[in-house]
């Protein structure tokens, strides 16, 4: 029997653990927690909206058969001559690999950004940087500096609108909680193009704009960051931003990891595949979710997003299985349902299937979207049981 190995348990890599369960074939996936978060949603866990077991499901609610194994481990490498995967704890030998490690922060090369700042990254990671936050405001009481209560985030896009949405809403809660007056707190988004939010049509931007910032948020735009030292934020022009806490939100690229093992990657670091999210390099080894260099039929580059890495993680495991079984694999096409950004927990912009929405509609299709994504990986059982916690009914 072929030995099948999924590396990491994101949106690819559990989707294609999930119907390989189902399908009772059996395989091994290796991820560094036992639980599967959702990315989507950490800037609701750092911006304090809900416990960070809101955000997670353990990965043995998701693989239920017999014939399904976890190893929790940090992968390191791949060995593609010796069809081996390396981790810190040991090797795993695979005939078939999927490999769905996603993103890794992209710092565009700018001067003690990665050493001076923070990023939502995982779970561990949001969490803590609301900790952060709230220690910031605590020292405040102590010694009133004002920087304690300056919050900078870098980047104006999906994730730096989404979390300072997420803080607008928060904060004015902490604050009353330690007798924090809320005029005296500064919260920036910094972002160096001259527009916010680039995947949300223009016309819906200054919605975005006037809900922030009637909340208390500053959004500067055409604004670039030049160096981060311990606390201090060096813009163009030469004015420094002193904040207690900086996130930076800015970008993101493949783990280095596929550079590193050898495989054909483009400028972020995502693996060439073929239409059958085969690696280019080795048709042992499929590639799905942020780590894919996966193009439509234009030639276009599919975007980094948790909808493409579901669907691309339902088609490794049907291609896997049909490869197994001798039957036709199918090409990937990705159904691209829209965008949508919550800005807090009432409110949010963005399309659905091209058409755009704002304010209740889209904040209600955010919500609904996270049942979705629970019927989806689990039907009914995860959707009912964990759907109650993400939406914090
Ligand atoms: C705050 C935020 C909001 C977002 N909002 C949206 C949104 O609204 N809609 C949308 O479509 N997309 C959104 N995205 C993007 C989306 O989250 C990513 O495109 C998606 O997570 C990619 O899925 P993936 O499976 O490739 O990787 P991931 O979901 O990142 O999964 C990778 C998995 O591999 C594990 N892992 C990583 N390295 C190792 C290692 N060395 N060893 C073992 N395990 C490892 C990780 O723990 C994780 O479980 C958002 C991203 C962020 C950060």
């Amino acid at each position: 029997m072929s030995k099948i190995v999924i590396v990491g348990a994101g949106y690819a890599g559990v989707m294609a653990a999930a119907h390989l369960d189902r399908a009772g074939i059996p395989f091994t996936v290796v991820n560094n927690h036992d639980y599967h978060y959702f990315t989507t949603l950490l800037h609701e866990a750092a911006g304090g909206r809900g416990p960070a077991e809101n955000y997670q499901v353990p990965i043995k609610e998701v693989l239920r058969k017999d014939t399904s194994e976890l190893v929790i481990d940090e992968i390191t490498g791949v060995d593609r001559e010796k069809k081996v995967v390396k981790g810190k704890a040991g090797e795993y030998a695979y005939d078939y690999l999927i490999y769905s490690l996603g993103w890794i922060s992209e710092y565009f090369g700018i001067k003690g950004l990665k050493e001076n700042s923070m990023s939502i990254t995982n779970l561990d990671s949001a969490v803590q940087i609301r900790q952060h936050i709230e220690n910031e405001f605590k020292a405040y009481t102590q010694d009133h500096d004002p920087r304690h209560l300056r919050i900078a985030l870098g980047g104006a896009g999906l994730t730096g609108i989404e979390l300072m949405g997420e803080l607008v809403d928060y904060i004015p809660t902490l604050c009353a909680s330690l007798g924090i007056s809320y005029n005296d707190v500064d919260m920036q988004c910094i972002e160096a193009m001259p527009t916010i939010l680039p995947m949300v049509a223009e016309h819906l931007r200054p919605y975005v704009f006037e809900t922030l910032t009637k909340k208390g948020a500053r959004l500067r735009t055409g604004t670039k960051i030049m160096e981060v030292t311990p606390g201090v934020v060096h813009l163009d022009g030469g004015e420094k931003v002193e904040a207690g806490t900086i996130v930076w939100t800015g970008g993101v690229r493949a783990n280095p990891l596929l550079a590193d093992s050898g495989f054909t990657v483009d400028r972020r670091g995502k693996a060439k595949v073929n239409s059958f999210l085969q690696s280019t390099d080795d048709d042992h080894i499929f590639i799905a979710g942020d780590s894919a260099w996966a193009e439509d039929e234009n030639g276009k580059p599919y975007p980094p997003t948790a909808q493409v890495a579901e669907q691309m993680g339902a088609c490794v495991a049907h291609n896997l299985a049909a490869l197994l079984a001798g039957k036709p694999m199918k090409n990937f096409k990705a159904s691209l349902k829209g965008t949508l950004c919550s800005l807090g927990a009432e409110v949010g912009v963005g399309d659905a299937f091209g058409i755009p929405i704002k304010g209740a509609t889209a904040g209600l299709m955010k919500e609904g979207s996270k049942i979705k994504y629970l019927w989806e990986l689990g039907g009914v059982r995860l959707a009912g049981d964990r759907g109650k916690n993400v939406m914090q009914l």
